[in-house]
């Protein structure tokens, strides 16, 4: 019986853990929080996403308890359209995408979590490695070895920092706004208002829920105060005024973006990095839930193999192009987003289509697994 430690209870690590628990492992989850998420606002799971969720037998209860997307559409402050894209095209399939609220997803991802042991306000201090074997210092002070470790700490990765040092992330935009609203009763698509003061972004999230992300444009880094940030919006379209006639700057989250930059791999002898730990992005492409699914998936294929020496270069290998792919088209939409409004209108008018429909071409295909 060999033991494997998932440092981290996100998508990917509940993913994996969910995948591998009756493999005939030994597998201990840590978490540093005090409990599972209870929280939290909403997440776009572009098709690839759904597929691995499908591949891990999830899809169905995923669709039922999210919203199915189907069309993602680009318009003006006024509301008037300026691109609409047709997303069964895109993916060439039925219901391509989802839009789901992320406590929903921990918990599908959670149901039947039976045969892993977890320990909540637990973190790593120390790691010693070396081909066989890993030892780990917790947090409380015991120390444990294990075959293999699973680095699924998101973005701020301890994992990653005890095996390459620090890793400076890119700092991308500052102060993006997300929360939670009754459904807007016509809003059944990801739906994009965008004008030169920045972006409102509605997607539903369930029969009668959506998720608000909004991104206003600044100078720099330069940040607003949260009681004026949503001012300009005001003057959008309805639904966005009786929206923010609701809203509170309080219960919002708040977040800078950041970008992890590409690691010489996914890990370092037996021990694999897997989500944002290894590839954190910001979400232009919104493929950070949906890679993190197909890591779990594609490490738990790898792990049916008995000899485990080389699983880190295995692993990279088979998600490098993926990776890559989807980190050189973010950082294009993320170019493409700053971007003064006239332009990105006759863009998106223009090429809008075609440029959407070849970023996600590439992932419409599932990895190999
Ligand atoms: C503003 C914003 C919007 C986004 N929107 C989308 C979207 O619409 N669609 C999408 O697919 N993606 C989106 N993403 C990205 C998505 O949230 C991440 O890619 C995804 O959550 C990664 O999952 P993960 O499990 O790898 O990491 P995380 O979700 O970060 O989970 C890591 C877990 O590890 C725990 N942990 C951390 N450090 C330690 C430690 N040292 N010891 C033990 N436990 C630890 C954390 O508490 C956490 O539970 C967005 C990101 C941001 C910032």
């Amino acid at each position: 019986m060999k033991k494997i430690l998932i440092v981290g209870g996100g998508i990917a690590g509940i993913a994996i853990a969910r995948l591998i628990q009756h493999k005939g492992h030994h597998i201990k989850l840590i978490e540093k929080q005090a409990a599972w998420q209870t929280s939290g606002t909403g997440l776009y799971l572009p098709s690839n996403g759904l597929v691995a969720l499908d591949k891990m037998g999830l899809g169905d209860i995923a669709r039922q308890k999210g919203h199915c997307i189907n069309a993602r559409h680009i318009m003006s402050p006024k509301g008037k359209m300026i691109l609409d894209l047709d997303l069964e095209k895109i993916w060439n399939r039925k219901k391509p995408c989802l839009g789901i609220h992320r406590k929903i997803l921990h918990d599908i991802l959670l149901d039947s979590l039976d045969n892993v042991i977890t320990s909540f306000d637990t973190t790593i201090n120390t790691l010693t490695h070396n081909q066989q074997f890993t030892e780990i210092e917790f947090s409380d002070g015991t120390t444990e070895k294990f075959d293999l470790i699973i680095g699924a700490d998101g973005l701020y990765s301890k994992t990653r920092e005890l095996i390459f040092g620090k890793t400076p992330l890119r700092k991308v935009t500052s102060q993006v706004c997300r929360f939670i609203i009754k459904k807007p009763l016509h809003i059944d698509s990801w739906s994009l208002y965008v004008g030169s003061s920045g972006q409102f972004l509605i997607i539903p999230i369930s029969n009668d829920q959506a998720y608000c992300y909004v991104n206003r444009k600044t100078k720099g880094f330069k940040t607003f105060n949260t009681s004026v940030y949503m001012k300009p919006f005001k003057k959008f379209t309805s639904p966005i005024p009786e929206i923010l006639d609701e809203w509170n700057p309080e219960t919002s989250y708040w977040d800078d973006l950041e970008e992890l930059p590409p690691l010489p791999s996914m890990g370092k002898n037996r021990i694999v990095l897997i989500g944002d730990a290894a590839h954190g992005m910001p979400p232009f492409m919104a493929q950070g839930g949906a890679l993190a699914l197909e890591d779990a998936v594609v490490l738990s294929k790898l792990l049916d193999t008995q000899n485990w020496d080389d699983i880190t270069s295995r692993f990279s290998e088979e998600r490098a192009n993926r990776i890559n792919w989807t980190r050189i088209r973010n950082q294009k939409r993320e170019k493409l987003s700053k971007l003064p409004f006239w332009i990105a209108k006759i863009g998106l008018k223009k090429v809008g289509e075609k440029n959407w429909t070849e970023d996600y071409k590439p992932l419409s295909d599932p990895p190999n697994w």
